[in-house]
């Protein structure tokens, strides 16, 4: 099996535990063929006083090049980011792409427009619903508009509304707006990330996104498709990977992907 972990957080990351050698050497140690660093960059936050990233970044884009050669002989590592609430601001988003000389860009939304982090919501509290017709909508401007590789965690508040909050959400009701991102996605040769991290986290129990989403992508023109762990440790890197790569199959994909220099690499699944 061909284990390609697309998205990794090291301690460039405000949650990140531990240094990207660390990283490194671990996902050596398992064995993968490529590793790559997705490390935050919340953009609607990016200059923030709390924000370390703003400091950590540059250094990153420094000191994982350095790594990415120093493992070349047994690693393919790749130097990407996680940019969280593009929307919020794309100029920012595209010009820290560009400074940055990124190999891949996952597009993430952590929060909708005036609305905290879904993360810290109490979904008894809020209307499930319309935050999520609200997030799709941001997922749906992000596929049209965004400088983007994939979409990132497509379902990650139902991490929270079902997985914690146990709140039951009628997904039916956004398969069309959800048809459309994809669509969207397709058209602009955008990828469908499979992130695992929705198996352990929460307990959502499902990957971020299900099976039948994954379909539903390849249905609608869908092409590329790439596993990530959301690994914030060691410890997670590659977890749930033959579920994630079951999901792909199931799904009708005969191979992931990973990015250099932003341009997709197929590796097939095995
Ligand atoms: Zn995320
Ligand atoms: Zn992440």
């Amino acid at each position: 099996m061909n284990i390609i972990d697309t998205h990794t957080h090291s301690s460039f990351s405000f949650d990140g535990e531990n240094t990207p050698r660390e990283m490194a050497d671990r996902a050596a140690e398992l064995g993968l063929s490529a590793l790559t660093f997705t490390d935050h960059i919340d953009v609607n936050d990016y200059y923030g006083s709390n924000y370390k990233e703003s400091e950590l970044m540059p250094i990153a884009a420094v000191e994982i090049p350095k790594l990415k050669d120093e493992y070349s002989d047994r690693l393919k590592i790749g130097f990407g980011a996680e940019i969280g609430q593009y929307l919020h601001n794309p100029a920012l988003a595209r010009q820290l792409i560009k400074e940055f000389d990124l190999d891949y860009v996952i597009g993430s939304t952590h929060n909708v427009r005036a609305h905290n982090d879904f993360f810290y919501m109490d979904f008894h509290e809020e209307n499930p619903e319309e935050l999520l017709r609200l997030y799709f909508g941001e997922m749906l401007e992000i596929a049209e508009s965004a400088d983007t590789d994939v979409l990132g965690h497509l379902t990650y508040p139902l991490r929270y509304i079902t997985g914690r909050d146990r709140i039951a959400v009628d997904m039916s009701r956004y398969t069309e707006l959800i048809q459309e991102i994809f669509k969207a996605a397709a058209n602009r040769g955008i990828g469908l990330e499979i992130n695992t991290g929705g198996l352990r986290k929460q307990g959502y129990d499902k990957a971020d996104p299900d099976i039948e989403y994954v379909r539903l992508f390849r249905e609608c023109g869908g092409e590329i498709v790439t596993i990530g762990s959301d690994a914030h440790r060691t410890g997670d890197i590659a977890a749930n990977f033959k579920q994630g790569a079951e999901i792909a199959k199931s799904a009708g994909f005969k191979q992931i992907a990973y990015f250099e220099k932003r341009k997709p690499i197929f590796v097939d699944l095995l």
